[in-house]
């Protein structure tokens, strides 16, 4: 499944919901709409694994129809510790609306032993086994770098090569972080700010804003950051997300499995 996607333009303080955008919404009933047509696949999740308890459950608004989403986890495809079928596994057994498995593109510590030379691949695993279920998938990626840029998240990709395309990946991480980002973009792809509170520069989960996110923001190419990673929240950059007019995001960054099921996610509306 390719998501198709509209062009760019989106003005977050048009939007009437602080955690969602024309954008996110867009791609999201376009991701709906997709879903209806997936096939049957082979080895997938069956679609009645969601336990009593486990789902996260958010009520649609008046006008608005509520879909619980994650956008950020990880496999083996990058550093995860499990296959993309047990994240969608968990995702149909807390009762998510969308997925993205969302590999570093420039850190893949079990490449030896999983080459995968199109960075697509746990997107495809994840769909095929997501087929029998509701579940959206989504395609996405992780780009990966040290501050100040940190790592981003690029969610609705149609195709994650074009996002590092380099044979070598021990220079991975010397790919310009701004060219990652435009191809992302011009794939018409949702940009968001991963942690920005944990690297070593920003200690003390404070988020330092500099010069490379205010251009990404200024030009329209970075769209959310992460207020929720994981266990942690970070105030300050619910702040900036506020100030900049970004979409607030909350994910669970899982790279092992859920014991308890408490997934942190995305609640997004879109319009009807
Ligand atoms: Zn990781
Ligand atoms: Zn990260």
């Amino acid at each position: 499944m390719q998501l198709a996607k509209q062009p760019a333009a989106h003005d977050a303080h048009d939007w009437p919901l602080p955690f969602a955008s024309p954008r996110l919404g867009r791609v999201l009933a376009v991701g709906l709409a997709a879903c209806a047509a997936l096939s049957w696949g082979h080895g997938g999740v069956s679609g009645d694994t969601q336990e009593d308890g486990r789902a996260i459950e958010f009520p649609d608004t008046a006008d608005h129809v509520t879909l619980v989403v994650d956008l950020h986890t990880h496999s083996v495809f990058s550093d995860g510790h499990v296959w993309p079928y047990i994240r969608v596994a968990e995702a149909v057994r807390d009762g998510l609306d969308a997925l993205a498995v969302t590999e570093h593109l420039e850190y893949q510590p079990h490449r030896a032993h999983l080459p995968h030379p199109d960075r697509n691949s746990a997107f495809d695993e994840a769909r095929v086994a997501a087929a029998a279920t509701d579940l959206i998938v989504i395609n996405g990626s992780e780009i990966t770098r040290s501050a100040p840029a940190g790592h981003m998240n690029a969610v609705f990709v149609d195709d994650a090569n074009e996002l590092l395309p380099m044979e070598n990946r021990d220079e991975a991480a010397s790919f310009p972080v701004e060219e990652a980002v435009a191809a992302a973009n011009r794939q018409g792809a949702f940009v968001f700010w991963n942690h920005s509170w944990s690297s070593p520069a920003t200690p003390n989960l404070r988020t330092k804003l500099t010069e490379i996110q205010r251009e990404l923001i200024a030009s329209d190419q970075l769209h959310g950051i992460e207020v929720v990673n994981g266990g942690t929240y970070s105030e300050e950059s619910h702040r900036i997300a506020l100030e900049h007019g970004l979409v607030l995001i909350g994910t669970s960054d899982v790279h092992t499995t859920w014991s308890t099921g408490t997934t942190t996610s995305l609640a997004a509306a879109i319009a009807p």
